[in-house]
Order: C-alpha cells, then structure tokens, then sequence
C-alpha cells in the first residue's frame, strides 16, 4: 500500500490529492482504514499518473529560477530582465525591459520581479477598473494587490475586490475576463445564470477567455514564485526602492464633502507634479503618497446629499487644494459628476485647474452659468513653454490653458488667472511678467489672483523643491537657503517693480485685482434671489496653488 497523508474532517467522501510528490486522503471522521485503503486500490492507476504529474510539477518548479538575460512575462508579453545601476527596480515602459540593479543573486532577482509585478499590476488594474465600473453601473468601495496563488481576483461582502499580482502576467483579454468577473459579482454573488449573462454583457466570448485562463493557471503553476519577504527584509538593501508608480489610486470613506466655506476636493494628491507645490506639505497630512490619489468614495452622491439639504443656493469652489482635473478623472468622472449635481442644484461654481481637461466640461459649465454662475480659473506661472514644462511638468502648458481661457471666453464663462508662484531667481522676471499679462489680456479675463510676488515653502514642500532645483536649475538651492532660510514666505527680489507692472496693467485693462476684491467677485452668488453668499477666502489661501 502507498504511503498516504490522512485528514480528517466532516465530509461525506473520500477524496484524493498529490500535493509536492505526496499523497493526500481526505476522508469522513467515519471512514474505517479498511474503507479508505480500499479506495486507494481501486484509483490506483489514476493515482499512479496523478502522482507522476504531480513529481514532474514539483521538479519543474524546483528548477525555476531567475537571471538577468531571462524573460518574464508581463500582460502576456515576454521582456527581458537587465541590470541597471543604482538601487532601483522598474519596468521601463519606453524600452520594454525590467530593470534590476547589478550582481544581485537568482532569489533576490526574483523578489526585485515580484515587487515590479506588483507595481505594475497595481496601476494596470486600476486603470481597467476605472474603465469597467462605469460601463457596468458597479463601483468597488477599495481595491488591492494580494499575494494569492489560488484565485485571481475575489471581492468582499463590502465590495472591496482583490487581485492577485500574478495576473499581471496574463495576457489583457485574460485579465479583462477577471476584472469584469470580479465586477459582475457586485451585482450577481453567486455564479448563476445571471451572473455570467452580466459578464457576457461586457465579454461575449468569456468562456474562450476563461479557458484560455485555465491554461495559463497551469503555465504559472508550474512556476516557483514564492519569495520568503521576511528574510528577504532581513538582507540589507534587499528591498528595493520602485519605480513607475504613476497612476495609482485608493477610495478613502468620507460623510461630507464641503468644508464649511463650501470648498470642495474631490481628490488628495495629484499627479501634475508642480516643482513648487504647497499640497505636498506636511501640515496636510496626507497619509499616502502624494501621487496615490486618494479618491473620496461616492463624491457625487455626498455632494448631492449635502446640498439637498442646503436652504439657499451660494458659489461651491474646487480646486484650491488639489487640481479637481487630474488624468483619473477621466476615468472616474467624478468632476463632471460633481458639476451636475451642482448644476441640479441651481448653485453655482469655480473651478481652478491647470488642465484644459476642463474643456471636457463645458457643456455643463454653460448650463450652470446660465441658471447661477460658472467661472473657470487657472493658473498661470510662466509664459516661457519650456520653463512651464520643468515648473508644471504633467499638465497643459500655458499656451495651452490660454487657449482654454479664450474658449470660455467666447462661451460666456468668465475666467480668472492665478498669478503663483512667482519663484524668485527663476520666473521672477519683467518679461516674463508681461508675458503673462499680455494672456491674460488677450484672453479678456476678469481678474486675476495675485499674493505679492514670491513663493510659499513648508515642510514636506521646501524638500520636495529643493530636490527639483537641484536637478533641473543648479546653485539657485542655496540663493533660497542664503536669502529665505526656513521662512514660510519667500518673496522676489524683484517684488517691488513687478507690483508695479501688474497695479498699472490691471488698471489700464479694467481687469479686477487684489486678492480680497477677486475672493469678493467669486464668492458673489447672482442675485437672483436677493442672496449673497460668501465662502471663506482662506480656503484658497491655503490651498495648494501657492
Ligand atoms: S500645484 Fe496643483 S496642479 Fe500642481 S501638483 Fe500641486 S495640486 Fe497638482
């Protein structure tokens, strides 16, 4: 007779399996030795060959290991696994290879892969999340990458789903079929008829995509990617600082959405990447990295909560914090969303943004103005296009947001330029001032916000900047650590005269200045109704355009 594990437990029947070379019996707590051996003699051929395969499995996955030269899979492609210097692992999007740094053992390689499996399956699944949710009428309340061997995606009672990173491997009709699978589940728990006719809805051929999957289950199987992280985490340097972390994004839960100013941000991050921005400071703490984008679950419907219950209709802001038009929300579309139901509402808007994604939402910036009142605000920090794209690297540039202004313009909605940060020794300048200035004329602007003529620096922020300045304009660092110090408020040189350019052209063109007078314009609900309400200007004196 064969030598066998035996467990017992409360089923019904006798079950066999080979698990790394060994028999497995699984049997009633009934079942007498005499009854289980004799199943064990009946199967014996099956067993025999279930056992084999199981061995050959086993020595299969033994000998996997990984080098640099080798290549893994990555969405169903292959790529190559090279040695980079420094200390950092990532996929390299533009020349399709891993990267790893040198002389690193086969199990530290692999670790190094796990980890950019990791990554890249956080920011690929996100993306088709955010792309199936909406086509399936479904939201996730949270979303994670586990280290699951036996299951490819799962979701919780709470609607919280998980992937596990392994699918990152599969090729994206195979990991399409999972998402939408897991998707279907919020409407369908169980797998009846109904649930698969949901997936069929979005995939017609998922039964061909599900086998292709099971072949695939198979081909991982036969893999050996366990990593022992703890000692892993116990070798110096073993863990490795990673790259391409664009693009990620979470739900945090919230009950309201407007401060008591009747600001409002939808996002707490961002992606635009502004060398000088003042969200990245401490005193906000965001318990997340500032590029993963913390999404307040179910923005929309809070908003439209919270308004209903509002007596009298006033102007909503967003953007003072953190830009309401960052790439995922052409995902999610929770901007656009918000502004309807501002709309809905009879209230009124400003935006402040540095992306002409805003275009997006004319249509119902229009509506808005035409029942309240709708005003566009942007940013403007340099006119020169290639300082733009070092200062404001991720986000339309000027000329482009000019030309966004200018179709507000024609359309009715008036705009506002934000005239910040002035960065001393870098766009503190008269030409670029004017430059600015000639914009904001041609644009015909109606105001345009200025705090003197410098830069905020906090802790969290000052590090951050420095680091870019740093990299991209050498020497200025120590002109700000020898002029500024640790001062909150660093202010140009060169205030005085630019004070003077901006008084005299704003008056000359009849275009309103001044913080206090511009807050006083966008605050200003019509008065339709005999109503003024004011929102509070610190709101977006603290927020994160300066
Ligand atoms: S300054 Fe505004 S747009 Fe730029 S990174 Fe910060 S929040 Fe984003």
């Amino acid at each position: 007779m064969r030598d066998y594990e035996l467990i017992r437990s409360k089923r019904k029947t006798i079950a066999i399996q080979a698990k790394d070379g060994k028999l497995i019996v699984r049997a009633p707590m009934r079942a007498t030795k005499k009854e289980i051996e004799a199943t064990l003699a009946r199967f014996d051929p099956q067993i025999q060959k279930m056992l084999a395969k199981n061995i050959a499995l086993a020595e299969q996955r033994a000998a996997f290991s990984l080098n640099y030269g080798d290549s893994v899979l990555y969405r169903g492609k292959k790529y190559p696994i090279v040695a980079r210097s420094g200390n950092r692992v990532g996929f390299d999007d533009a020349r399709k290879e891993f990267y790893l740094p040198p002389n690193l053992p086969p199990e530290r390689i692999k670790a190094g892969v796990v980890q950019i499996y990791k990554m890249l399956a956080k920011r690929h699944l996100s993306e088709r999340l955010l792309h199936f949710q909406p086509v399936m009428g479904v939201a996730v309340t949270d979303f994670h990458i586990t280290n699951a061997k036996g299951r490819w995606g799962s979701l919780s009672g709470k609607k919280s789903v998980n992937f596990s990173w392994r699918l990152i491997m599969a090729g994206d009709d195979i990991i399409d079929v999972v998402v939408v699978h897991e998707l279907a589940h919020i409407k369908q728990f169980n797998h009846s008829d109904k649930f698969w006719a949901e997936v069929e809805k979005i995939i017609p051929d998922w039964r061909e995509r599900e086998k292709r999957l099971k072949d695939f289950n198979h081909r991982i199987n036969a893999q050996n990617w366990d990593v022992d992280w703890e000692t892993a985490a116990k070798e110096e340097s073993a863990m490795f600082t990673g790259d391409n972390l664009a693009f990620r994004w979470h739900f945090a839960v919230y009950k309201t959405i407007l401060s008591s100013k009747n600001g409002m941000n939808i996002y707490r991050g961002c992606l635009h990447g502004c060398i000088y921005c003042d969200s990245r400071s401490a005193c906000y703490q965001m318990n997340h990295d500032f590029e993963d984008i913390e999404v307040k679950r179910n923005a929309p419907q809070i908003l439209d909560d919270q308004l209903r219950r509002r007596r009298l209709p006033c102007m909503i802001g967003t953007g003072s914090m953190c830009d309401p038009y960052i790439p995922l929300d052409d995902k999610i579309l929770y901007t656009r969303q918000c502004l309807e139901v501002i709309e809905k509402h009879g209230f009124g808007v400003t935006v402040l943004t540095k992306s002409v994604r805003v275009l997006r939402d004319l249509d119902v910036l229009k509506r808005i103005n035409e029942k309240a009142k709708a005003v566009v605000q942007m940013t403007l920090t340099t006119y020169d296009e290639n300082l733009c794209r070092v200062l404001e690297p991720n986000v339309s540039t000027t000329a482009e947001r000019f030309h966004a202004l200018e179709v507000f313009r024609d359309n009715g909605i008036s705009t506002v330029v934000w005239l910040c940060p002035i960065l001393p020794f870098i766009n503190d300048t008269e030409e670029n001032l004017r430059g600015i200035l000639d914009y904001c004329i041609r644009a015909k602007v109606t105001a345009i916000m200025d705090f003197g003529f410098g830069v905020t620096l906090r802790e969290g922020d000052r590090e951050y900047f420095y680091k870019k300045l740093d990299g991209h304009f050498p020497g200025i660092k120590q002109k700000y650590i020898g002029a500024f110090g640790n001062a909150h408020s660093c202010s140009s040189p060169k205030e005085k005269r630019l004070t003077e350019i901006f008084t005299e052209t704003c008056n000359r063109y009849g275009i309103i200045h001044g913080s206090n007078k511009v807050f006083a314009y966008l605050n200003k609900f019509p008065d339709k109704s005999g109503q003024m309400s004011l929102f509070d200007m610190e709101d977006y004196l603290n927020g994160g355009e300066y």
